[in-house]
């Protein structure tokens, strides 16, 4: 066994104390606020399952050993269990209702929800519309869209939809699941765009839930538990009814948090990411048809150089195919730029909000034994199932010692002990829940 500098110590000093020094001694462990100790956090993430994501994204991502985060919507891709339906009431009572009772706040909501599945040409805009106008606080406005759709299926002024015409041939490239299983063990991350892509601000109480919980079962069900923890509520919505539910449901919404210790600062509002005195920045930023590589550029380096960034790209289309579509030249040239960044940690959007909901939630404490090697223990109190991430420590040790051997749950990794002035320290990954951290000095 080496003798450290402690020990030494301990032995110089006599037997009377002996038994004081034998006892274990507290050392200074901290976890880094980043994964792998870096300096800021991006997630690329992608909207609406687009083909193009798949086509031409992900190969560029895998190339460059990126992970991607797909918010999809479960319903449309085939062979799921759960595709779209409204909950509630036969549509037709309901048609029937709005020939004598004019709609109002109060019946609005389930009558906007079963407006999206009377089968008539636009009544899925007649729903985005009023939803939009719920979104921006005009109730009136939308209650008079819905009681127009109404009127005019009454009237029969909308023409019917036909039904679709057999043997249309499907894009090769389109996503199915087990394409997504594939590109999940690729290492990318499948979510919750819900089950149809409703404007949830418009949704009743039981709709809201059924696009919830069922876009939320057929990911657990076709891919694992580490698909339900992220979700993006359509439109990016910030209806406070909708995101109240999709919260309790989903820990990581990119829709919002409501954490003090995250401060979020959504896309399309130009605000500074520049908040210091917050613990965490989360900075969305839409990358749009008009967006230059130099604005990105910009964005990836403002987070290098701000310890708390967390810089979220939101990706729609791409090479023309999807909403505000960027060139697939111009991701390249991007993605090649983050892949270069020593300093940033790129992660899916749920391995983020795991990292630091753990890390804000966790309880490290670390001792020198008497045969000289440091003990350190590491847990958290949320839902191991979920979080499952490992934490990224820094633990102080002995100066003289120059690779350090840490063990945990059986498997060893050895790593360079680091130094600065008078202090050395060696950084490593642990589990929380996982065992005992055992570091051994060389
Ligand atoms: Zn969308």
């Amino acid at each position: 066994m080496k003798t450290s500098t402690f020990a030494g110590f301990c032995l110089a000093l006599g037997a009377t104390i002996f038994s004081a020094c034998s006892a274990s001694t507290e050392v200074k462990t901290e976890i880094a606020k980043w994964q792998y100790d870096k300096q800021g956090a991006v997630s690329i993430t992608y909207d609406d399952g687009t083909v193009n994501q798949f086509r031409v994204a992900v190969p560029i991502m895998n190339r460059l050993g990126l992970p991607g985060t797909f918010f999809i919507n479960t319903g449309t891709l085939p062979g799921s269990e759960w595709t779209g339906r409204f909950i509630g009431r036969p549509i037709e009572e309901i048609i029937e209702e709005t020939k004598t009772i004019p709609t109002d706040t109060v019946n609005f909501y389930e009558r906007a929800s079963a407006a999206r599945y009377v089968p008539v040409k636009g009544a899925n805009d007649y729903f985005t519309n009023a939803g939009i106008e719920i979104d921006a606080g005009r109730k009136a406005e939308a209650c008079a869209i819905i009681e127009d759709f109404y009127k005019k299926v009454v009237n029969g002024q909308l023409p019917p939809v036909l039904p679709r015409k057999g043997n249309a041939k499907a894009d090769p490239d389109e996503l199915t699941w087990d394409k997504v299983r594939q590109h999940t063990a690729e290492g990318h991350e499948f979510a919750s765009h819900m089950v149809t892509h409703p404007y949830m601000s418009a949704l009743d109480e039981a709709n809201i839930h059924y696009e919830l919980d069922k876009s939320r079962e057929e990911l657990l069900k076709q891919v694992g538990i580490r698909a339900t923890i992220s979700a993006e509520c359509p439109y990016g919505t910030g209806d406070g009814r909708a995101v109240g539910y999709a919260q309790k449901e989903y820990p990581a919404l990119r829709n919002g948090m409501g954490l003090d210790y995250l401060y979020e600062i959504h896309r399309g509002v130009g605000e500074s990411p520049v908040k210091p005195e917050c613990e965490y920045v989360q900075w969305q930023r839409g990358i749009l048809t008009a967006t230059s590589l130099d604005e990105m550029k910009e964005w990836t380096d403002v987070t290098a150089g701000q310890q708390n960034l967390w810089l979220v790209l939101v990706i729609h289309g791409i090479d023309g195919i999807g909403w505000e579509a960027m060139t697939s030249a111009d991701m390249d040239a991007y993605f090649t730029h983050i892949a270069a960044d020593n300093r940033l940690w790129v992660a899916t959007f749920g391995d983020v909000t795991r990292y630091i909901k753990e890390r804000m939630h966790a309880t490290v404490t670390s001792q020198r034994k008497g045969d000289g090697t440091v003990s350190v223990s590491l847990d958290h109190s949320l839902d191991k199932a979920l979080f499952d991430l490992p934490l990224t420590l820094k633990t102080d040790v002995d100066p003289q010692w120059n690779t350090v051997d840490v063990a945990q749950g059986g498997k060893t990794t050895t790593v360079s002990v680091e130094r600065e002035g008078n202090r050395a320290w060696v950084t490593y990954q642990a589990l929380p829940g996982g065992g005992e951290v055992v570091l051994t000095g060389k």
